[in-house]
């Protein structure tokens, strides 16, 4: 069996030299080394006579060294080695730059089989450039730079494709593999053995050949992630929590009180939390929605429930404001209810709307006189105990709270059910990968009120009347948001360098950068009469709490900002989302950035400025002005960026290959089939001990906490 864990350092002809260069590349050991896939292949497949060749091609010859000379050009030092190369049907130039060596290693007399494109020149067509790798007899499968689909890496200095496929073909030819995926699900699907996929990924015959190869990889990352969510989701519901019966007359009664009516989505919604609240085992759900599609009502009838049947609840927001938020609109829709809402921020106690000291409140809690606690992270903190909480909602935090979560498990191991709520649409094959472990509810209607917000590109030469518009919103009292592009880092390798925390500060003083330019700007140039402010990330979190309420309560008339000013505060009377460099922006990003208007019944507007004529942006942004269904969108953006971009692969925990496949429906069915069928099977999987090991180390990967 070959020895997967091989430190790289002991691979022949790699060394002390190139190990670090590897590393660089991620790979340490010989398992590392395998799992490097070609990003592309060029198509040598065919060799083709010498005559037959002709400009604009990438081709194969193969023939004689019949001349090779290596001239030098002393003004600019530099070294070019022309050759001529014939076969039976004719000869061609081939040429290089600065590789005098080559004079040596491809002596006159020498069988060369070069690889690369055909140019013209003064004195006819040539090669430029040829990739080449001496033959002693025509035997292509030997050949692994010049003929065949010819895999192309990701490189990276001082470690090149070929200096890769010199390293990993050898290792191909004797490689034996213990496959994790049993031998019946490779079968029943056609999928190749684990040996064969490596090989045939790195060298394969055929397009075809390399995509089967392919899937088979993602398809065993695919499985064991589904295996690792079903085994979460076998462990949770093995705990307890406080099962709370469906109360029809509290919920109908509450419903047809409310001063709108629920869409159906809303109403799908309701019924599915309600029905996993009833469960002895907690409830791990997350409900997904546009900005403004009405979640927080949704989570809040199940928080009626909960405490009309004597538990409490929690509803956690991200920041104070947003905790503020919610606070006052359930109070006001708790108005005629004899449930308590109360509200323990960093700054502030209150229960429905008066002020009360903390311990106060925190007395209160622990008395069960408070059903509903809403706040932010003070609200877990150890000093906070709960007479019986039963239910946990987590507004717009990124990790979906299992962590959170965990510091509330002290009430007698009784385990919160817990509901998420996100307004980041997630496309449904990640959700379902990702999240495998989770129940989805998905809003996706709309509040019948709700307008239609006039989506516009601005164009360079559109940006002055845009501004006049502008001004013209904020002359009838309405309020904007200019959200200010994310800077690229102008030295990508700096980014490398100074990783992590580095790297990150960086990004962030740009931004900063790009919000005072652009405050400046707006402030001194363009509007010196309106009233203007600025939110970023380096200002201290009371700081933006401050300035967010301020332009809540109508102080300002612009508010410019990064792209990091908090999803979901709700401003009523801003009109305008204005967005500088839209292109820069995915699309599943931009649609969030103009839900934070059209909150009310005034006509809102996004304006997006980008001054880009690349095509593929426009049509892009032109899907925007189209289109206000974020699910949509979400999707599209995926198919346009890639499933890794789109979720960026440390966040999602999944394995690059995996990811690259979250389009591939029919392949997370698969994956998704079988773990299911194996693990009823085999519950402990005690006769896959591969897959048992294998999943072992995948939890420690993809544990992101
Ligand atoms: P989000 O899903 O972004 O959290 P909210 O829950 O804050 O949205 O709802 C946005 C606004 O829409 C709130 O003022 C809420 O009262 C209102 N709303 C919720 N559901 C409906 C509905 N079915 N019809 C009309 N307005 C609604
Ligand atoms: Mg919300």
């Amino acid at each position: 069996m070959t020895d997967l864990s091989l430190s790289i350092e002991k691979l022949k002809n790699v060394g002390q030299r190139n190990a670090p260069r590897l590393n660089r590349l991620g790979i340490k050991t010989l398992k590392d080394l395998l799992w490097h896939l070609p990003s592309k292949y060029e198509d040598y497949s065919e060799t083709i006579p010498i005559s037959d060749v002709s400009p604009g091609q990438k081709v194969n010859v193969q023939g004689e060294v019949v001349k090779i000379t290596t001239k030098k050009i002393f003004p600019r030092r530099l070294f070019i080695t022309d050759a001529i190369v014939k076969d039976m049907s004719g000869a061609v130039k081939a040429v290089w730059f600065n590789q005098p060596f080559i004079e040596n290693q491809l002596p006159e007399g020498a069988f060369v089989s070069l690889a690369g494109k055909v140019k013209t020149g003064k004195n006819g067509v040539y090669l430029a450039s040829p990739t080449y790798e001496k033959i002693s007899s025509f035997q292509p499968t030997t050949l692994k730079h010049t003929h065949g689909l010819v895999p192309v890496y990701p490189e990276t200095e001082g470690v090149t494709s070929k200096y890769l496929r010199f390293l990993i073909k050898p290792i191909l030819s004797d490689l034996q593999l213990n496959d994790p995926t049993p031998e019946s699900i490779l079968k029943k699907h056609g999928f190749p053995t684990l040996s064969d996929a490596i090989t045939t990924v790195h060298f394969p015959l055929s397009e075809n050949e390399a995509k089967t190869a392919r899937e088979r990889l993602a398809f065993d990352d695919l499985m064991l992630f589904q295996i690792k969510a079903l085994l979460e989701r076998r462990k949770l519901n093995q705990l307890k929590s406080v099962p709370i019966t469906f109360n029809e007359p509290l919920v109908k009664d509450f419903i047809s009180a409310l001063p709108f009516e629920l869409t159906g989505d809303q109403k799908i919604a309701v019924w599915e939390i309600l029905k996993d609240l009833g469960k002895k085992y907690p409830m791990n759900r997350l409900m997904e929605g546009d900005v403004g599609s009405g979640k927080t009502v949704v989570a809040l009838i199940a928080g009626l429930e909960v405490a009309a049947s004597g538990h409490q609840s929690v509803f956690l927001a991200p920041t104070e404001v947003l905790a503020y938020q919610h606070f006052k609109t359930i109070s006001s829709l708790l108005n005629n209810s004899p449930v308590k809402v109360g509200l323990l921020t960093g700054s502030t106690a209150q229960i429905n709307g008066e002020a009360i000291s903390k311990k106060g409140l925190k007395e209160r809690i622990l008395n069960n006189e408070v059903g509903i606690v809403i706040g932010t992270h003070a609200v877990i903190q150890k000093d906070v105990e709960f007479k019986s909480l039963a239910f946990l909602i987590i507004d717009e935090q990124h990790r979906f709270g299992v962590s959170q979560r965990a510091h509330l498990i002290k009430n007698r191991g009784l385990v919160p059910h817990l509901l998420s709520m996100t307004a980041t649409p997630i496309p449904r094959t990640l959700a379902l990968t990702i999240y495998g472990d989770l129940d989805i509810s998905i809003i996706r209607e709309k509040p019948k009120n709700r307008q239609k917000i006039v989506t516009k590109i601005i164009g360079q030469n559109q940006r002055k009347s845009a501004y006049q518009f502008m001004r013209e919103e904020v002359k009838k009292g309405k309020q904007i948001f200019v959200v200010c592009p994310r800077i690229e880092v102008s030295d990508p390798k700096s980014e490398i360098r100074t990783s992590g925390r580095q790297s990150k500060m960086n990004i962030l003083w740009a931004d900063v950068k790009a919000v005072e330019e652009e405050y400046k700007k707006l402030s001194q140039e363009i509007f010196p009469d309106l009233k203007i402010a600025m939110l970023h990330g380096k200002l201290k979190p009371k700081e933006k709490n401050r300035i967010m309420q301020e332009f809540k309560d109508s102080w300002h008339d612009i508010l410019v900002s990064t792209s990091v000013i908090e999803v979901g505060v709700d401003v009523p009377n801003a009109t305008i989302m204005a967005i500088e460099s839209a292109d820069r922006f995915g699309l599943a990003q931009l649609h969030q950035f103009r839900g934070r208007v059209g909150r009310d019944q005034h006509q809102s507007y996004c304006l997006l400025f980008s001054s880009s004529s690349d095509k593929t942006t426009s049509q892009r942004l032109k899907a925007l002005t189209e289109c206000d269904d974020g699910f949509e969108l979400a999707e599209k953006d995926m198919a346009i960026r890639g499933p890794g971009e789109f979720m960026g692969t440390k966040q999602s925990g999944l394995p690059d290959l995996a990811m690259a496949s979250l389009t591939n429906v029919e392949l997370i069915k698969k994956a998704r089939l079988e773990a299911r069928l194996l693990l009823k099977e085999d519950p402990s999987l005690n006769k896959y001990p591969l897959l048992r090991e294998r999943l072992a180390e995948f939890q420690k990967m993809t544990h992101f906490e």
